[in-house]
């Protein structure tokens, strides 16, 4: 029987591998895919997360790979009206660090077929849990019975685990969408991220690895807008002076935004860990750098360094604190009227020269 059976090799399905094998606990990892996604989400990691990806061998790696985000520019009617300087946070992370969500899970899983080859079961999906009473659970997967001493729901927000337990995940959709798409970077913001505070909504630009700049655009509410690369372009010209050509782009998504939260992440022997917990909006870019504090938590808890009881209300206070910042930045980036613009400004070029707002503005959003 392993000590720890995670459903789920997403990054935080990873990461908890990665710490627990590290701690020499046996673990076994049941992804139902059959092969690594290359969908784009998550690129920005914080100094939190930065931290954990060290204390699970692949931080090194992690940096050279990504691009330091130093500072963070917000620009209005061609001006910039707020200026964040990462580095006033400290430390040995004093910076975010950009890195496409498809890369930091290569190097997880990289990590893991090092400390324990087999470990990961892929084109492997988790069906039902058949008994979780102590001190064991007995669970299907791929059409096989297996049994832990603890089963790890990090099976992302439609987590199979949590229908199974029939724990609420109750919450909210926002009315903010978005689209998003990855082109050569012909800007010269180099390792600045700038957030463009346009009447219609706010266009958010981020450096990314191998010369290539995210844009995201707020399309609006009421369901997503089934936008195009071609349509991003146009939007980014028009609220930004930037041009970016549809040809070029190498990535086009579009995202809705919605916080939700289960009501407690331990069920006896069953956990809930990452997105299959809390769901936050990504606008902020804290969902993974909260889902990887889960599995670093949680790794002590089965290594017996932390007790399990507290372990779910600090995780979802701190998830709880994410969404309400995630939900202040999709405010501050929403359309306002024109006549608006100047207060708006004014709001952002105080707060930005006012050294304690600023420092612990850069402290909050760093997540420091
Ligand atoms: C557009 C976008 C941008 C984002 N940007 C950021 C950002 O910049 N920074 C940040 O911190 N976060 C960001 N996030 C959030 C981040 O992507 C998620 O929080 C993160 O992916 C959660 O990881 P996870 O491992 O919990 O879940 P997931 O990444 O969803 O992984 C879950 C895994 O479980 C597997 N699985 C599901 N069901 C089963 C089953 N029954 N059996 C076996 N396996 C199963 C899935 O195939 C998947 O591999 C962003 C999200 C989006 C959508």
């Amino acid at each position: 029987m392993d000590d720890v059976a995670i459903i789920g090799a997403g990054p935080v399905g990873l990461c908890l591998a990665v710490l627990l094998a590290q701690r020499g606990k046996s673990v076994r990892v049941f992804e139902q895919r059959s092969a690594p996604s290359s969908h784009s989400r998550a690129i920005g990691l914080h100094p939190p997360a930065q931290r954990i990806l060290d204390v699970a061998g692949v931080g090194r790696q992690a940096q050279e790979q990504g691009v330091p985000i130093m500072r963070g520019l917000g620009i209005s009617r061609g001006r910039i009206v707020g200026s964040m300087d990462f580095g006033v946070v400290g430390g040995s992370y004093p910076q975010i660090l950009s890195l496409p969500q498809a890369a930091t899970e290569d190097l997880l899983r990289e990590r893991l077929a090092q400390l324990a080859p087999g470990a990961l079961s892929v084109g492997c999906a988790f069906e039902r849990v058949l008994d979780a009473s102590e001190p064991h659970v007995e669970f299907t997967a791929g059409g096989a019975t297996h049994s832990a001493r603890w089963l790890v729901g990090a099976d992302g927000v439609h987590s199979t685990v949590r229908t199974q337990l029939a724990a609420a995940f109750t919450g909210k959709e926002h009315q903010d969408h978005y689209s998003m798409g990855d082109f050569p970077d012909a800007t010269d913001l180099r390792h600045t991220a700038a957030l463009f505070l346009h009447s219609s909504g706010i266009v958010e630009s981020f450096p990314l690895p191998g010369g290539l700049r995210r844009w995201v655009v707020r399309t609006g509410g009421g369901g997503p807008s089934r936008g195009t690369a071609q349509q991003l372009a146009q939007d980014v010209a028009r609220r930004t002076g930037f041009i970016v050509d549809p040809e070029d782009c190498s990535m086009f998504s579009e995202f809705a935004t919605a916080s939700r939260f289960v009501s407690s992440m331990v069920h006896g022997r069953v956990v809930l860990l990452g997105d299959a917990a809390h769901q936050i909006s990504p606008i902020g870019g804290q969902g993974l750098c909260l889902g990887l504090a889960d599995a670093q938590r949680f790794s002590e808890v089965v290594a017996g360094v932390r007790q399990v009881e507290g372990f779910s209300t600090m995780q979802l206070r701190a998830a709880r604190a994410a969404a309400h910042r995630a939900r202040l930045n999709m405010f501050l980036g929403r359309p306002v009227p024109s006549w608006m613009l100047p207060l708006r400004d004014a709001v952002f070029q105080l707060a930005s020269s006012t050294p304690r707002i600023h420092d612990a503005v850069a402290r909050s959003f760093t997540m420091s």
